[in-house]
């Protein structure tokens, strides 16, 4: 069976001097082991398209679970990521939890818009990094089926709110009164105005909003818990991506 679809090289796998096994996250079926014949010599004509970071246009045979490089042809590379060791490890927990977070076929083209969006923003600078990091994480949750349920309805008059992790709930004070759970996360209404941004814009807007850096913070530090919670453990790419954080802010 012959496949054309398009998607985003995570990683190549030397195989020999000359082949490799691609990762690719494909538009039609999500992840893919693909194997790559020659693309490792610069002069095969799949070489470009098959780099890492390269967004191409792949024709892949399929024959029972294994998948071969046919054809590819290099839409966009991701280039300025190899410059920027913090973008790079920022890129690579972006693509470890599309691996992680098992992404199926049917949700698979909505993963591949949101991490090129994401990916793009990170090399042309245009949100700021914890941004970009807390809406990836939360968009990518919901995609994959870990959206919280919010069942308060007094989002207007009330200040505090309160997220089960266990239970996927988010509610207000006075909803919390009517419960005896005490497993929450505490966050101020700022807060819940921005995951409500985040739920519910179309994807280009959910990443534009104005708020304190307070806030944004706070928000960068929910949404990294809850990432957490739905992994139940540390990614070794995050704990890379933070170390790179600590050290830089040591160095200025
Ligand atoms: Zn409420």
């Amino acid at each position: 069976m012959i496949i054309k679809t398009s998607g985003l090289v995570f990683s190549c796998t030397d195989i020999s001097e000359k082949d490799g096994l691609l990762t690719i996250f494909t538009q039609s079926e999500g992840l893919l082991r693909v194997f790559a014949k020659g693309v490792k010599n610069p002069k095969n004509q799949n070489a470009k398209g098959a780099l890492v970071f390269a967004y191409s246009e792949f024709v892949l045979y399929k024959n029972k679970d294994n998948y071969v490089l046919s054809e590819c042809s290099l839409k966009k590379l991701f280039f300025d990521l190899k410059n920027d060791i913090k973008k790079f490890a920022l890129a690579e927990y972006f693509c470890d939890l599309c691996m992680e977070l098992s992404c199926t076929a049917e949700c698979a083209d909505s993963v591949l818009t949101l991490l090129l969006n994401s990916i793009n923003f990170l090399c042309n600078g245009e949100v700021e990094e914890k941004r970009l990091k807390a809406i990836f994480e939360m968009r990518l949750l919901c995609m994959v089926g870990y959206a919280p349920n919010i069942i308060c309805s007094h989002i207007e008059s009330e200040k505090k709110f309160f997220w089960s992790f266990e239970e996927g709930i988010i509610f207000c004070q006075k909803c919390r009164e009517k419960k005896d759970d005490s497993h929450f996360v505490y966050f101020q209404k700022g807060v819940m105005l921005c995951l409500l941004h985040v739920f519910y814009s179309v994807l280009k807007k959910a990443f534009f909003f104005e708020v304190s850096e307070e806030i944004s913070t706070e928000l960068s530090e929910i949404c990294e818990k809850y990432i957490l919670f739905c992994l139940e453990k540390l990614p070794q790419v995050l704990k890379i991506y933070k170390d790179i954080c600590k050290n830089l802010e040591r160095t200025f």
